[in-house]
């Protein structure tokens, strides 16, 4: 088999292209056919592992119309694959390249003879491109636009737009970063989507008529985003496709006035009467907003939202669990609540979601702390004693995750659950998760406080005897202990994987819980397959021999 370079060359040629290229470089000139139309491109091979797709670039521009249409990025290169889902096979890169002209000529096709609105739509942002700007608020909300830059700590700058510079500024310091605001311009909110232009926009002019032309804009475009701007005028246009945004930038006539000190009403008026001389800086909004962040990956719902939700533990199973509690809506819209009286020490590092920087902090305080920095709209309050001591605040909450991994924790908070209930107080389900034997298995089990339903201590209703569902082996079921002569205490040994799938397995039966029925309430899956006793995921009913819950024990 010859080499990949030659194979494609041997194809081309074959299609009437030539080598257009010096010799470092894959650039073939040819022609691409649609219907009666010739259309003459450059193919340009840069890599052959295809992790940057081979580019087609349109040669005779004024073959095609002249209004702006999509799939035609800057620079005449056509849009002809998404790179999200479309896949070339660098062991028959033959194939691939003629798979690479088959979808150009399908473009050009569009490109010639129609294009779908929603296609012009969609590639507006494409062509448009611009500068991101991450909206931490909601874009359909905003008539004003705040526009900043927020400086994380690592040195990264953000340009950001909030809808008021005290919005800006607290969500910067939740972010544990500093910010400095700009100004504001307004926003024109369009029925529908933003409407593409009808031919290229080059100054400040050509982009406030355009913006003129948008479905629901008021009379008076120009007007607005020059009276209404306190820094350079500019508009952010919000559709349903997205959000794009302008900014004028000063010419040397409007430099001078600012020097002379023209007061801002004047100045204004020289904004427009110089429009058609001046450049525009091309904006683009990126949606950051808590909502947007969580939603985005959960086909638009995120399933905790709204939940008030208690997790009991802020160890190494805990602390990755509280992360994606946020991840699916935790803390928005209703408060997370994180509960640990112990300190993040040394020996925590090895598996836990904390790292050093942490060392010698309550964990609940730690947690919270660093899921405010990464998410700085989400809703977290810690509480640094033991849950044992503050048992009734859990009342109000609409589910509990107790990850403390210690059965006689969950043991005396079961008790607490059944004597809030036979009192006929209100108690959530109470969701346990833990590893068993040496992280050889992990388990969650909901106790969802129905009738009929089995309580936590249903699950081994005598200490001296084993589990009902065992998930451990016989000689593996009692975990060895390591201690340590440092003082550290009694801890049980076990890898970083094991959390992980501790964590997720609770993550997936938290969203069960309080978007479903939390059913199957018992679920177990096998860290070590060799080690581990499989178990099907069932529903545990009541054990009569339950000196918790059962009548007949007492
Ligand atoms: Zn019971």
């Amino acid at each position: 088999m010859s080499e990949p370079w030659l194979r494609i060359k041997a194809v081309l040629e074959a299609q009437g292209f030539i080598p257009a290229g010096d010799v470092n470089e894959d650039r073939y000139v040819g022609a691409l056919k649609s219907g009666s139309v010739s259309v003459k491109v450059e193919v340009t091979i840069e890599d052959y592992d295809f992790l940057v797709l081979p580019r087609v670039k349109v040669l005779d521009r004024q073959a095609l119309p002249k209004a702006i249409r999509g799939h035609l990025t800057e620079g005449d290169y056509l849009c002809y694959a998404d790179r999200e889902t479309f896949l070339l096979d660098r062991y028959q890169p033959d194939r691939s390249i003629l798979t690479v002209l088959d979808r150009a000529r399908d473009t050009l096709n569009i490109l010639l003879h129609g294009n779908p609105a929603r296609d012009i739509a969609a590639e507006l942002f494409a062509y448009w491109g611009g500068v991101p700007h991450a909206f931490i608020d909601s874009p359909r909300t905003m008539t004003r636009a705040t526009l900043g830059s927020v400086s994380f700590r690592n040195g990264y700058v953000l340009r950001v737009v909030a809808s008021t510079p005290e919005r800006m500024k607290s969500w910067a310091a939740a972010g544990n970063a500093t910010c400095e605001v700009a100004g504001s311009i307004p926003v024109l909110q369009c029925t529908g989507h933003i409407l593409p232009p009808e031919a290229a926009i080059e100054t400040f002019a050509d982009a406030l008529s355009w913006a003129q032309g948008q479905q629901g804009a008021p009379g008076g475009i120009a007007e607005l985003a020059i009276s209404a701007s306190d820094t350079a005028p500019g508009l952010f246009l919000v559709g349903d496709n997205g959000v794009l945004g302008f900014q004028a930038i000063a010419n040397p006539t409007l430099n001078i006035a600012a020097k002379r000190g023209f007061r801002t009403s004047k100045r204004g008026a020289l904004w427009l009467t110089e429009k058609d001389k001046l450049k525009i800086e091309r904006l683009r909004g990126v949606p950051a907003d808590h909502d947007e962040i969580v939603a985005r990956n959960l086909a638009g719902v995120a399933p905790l939202s709204g939940k008030r939700i208690a997790l009991i533990g802020c160890g190494t199973v805990g602390s990755y669990l509280a992360r994606g509690l946020v991840q699916n809506g935790a803390g928005q819209r209703a408060s997370l609540l994180l509960i640990d009286p112990d300190i993040f020490a040394p020996g925590n590092i090895g598996r836990h979601l904390l790292g050093a920087r942490y060392i010698g902090r309550n964990k609940a305080e730690a947690m919270v702390e660093a899921l405010r920095h990464d998410f700085p709209d989400v809703e977290i309050e810690a509480v640094t004693r033991s849950a044992a001591t503050c048992f009734s605040r859990l009342a109000g909450f609409d589910l509990v995750v107790d990850a403390t991994g210690s059965e006689q924790f969950s043991d005396a908070l079961n008790g607490w659950a059944l004597a809030s209930r036979n009192a006929g107080r209100a108690c959530p389900p109470i969701l346990y998760a833990c590893l068993h034997g040496n992280g050889i298995a992990a388990q969650t089990f909901l106790a969802t406080g129905r009738a009929g339903d089995a309580c936590f201590r249903c699950q081994r209703p005598l200490f001296e005897q084993s589990w009902r569902y065992p998930v451990v082996q016989g000689p593996y079921e009692t975990p060895n202990v390591a201690v340590r002569p440092c003082g550290e205490g009694a801890f049980v040994p076990f890898a970083v994987d094991a959390t992980m799938m501790a964590a997720a397995l609770a993550l997936r039966h938290a969203i069960d819980a309080v978007s479903q029925n939390g059913r199957p309430t018992f679920r177990m899956r096998a860290v070590d397959a060799s080690k581990a006793r499989h178990q099907n995921d069932r529903t545990v009913e009541r054990s009569e021999k339950c000196p918790a819950c059962s009548p007949l024990v007492h």
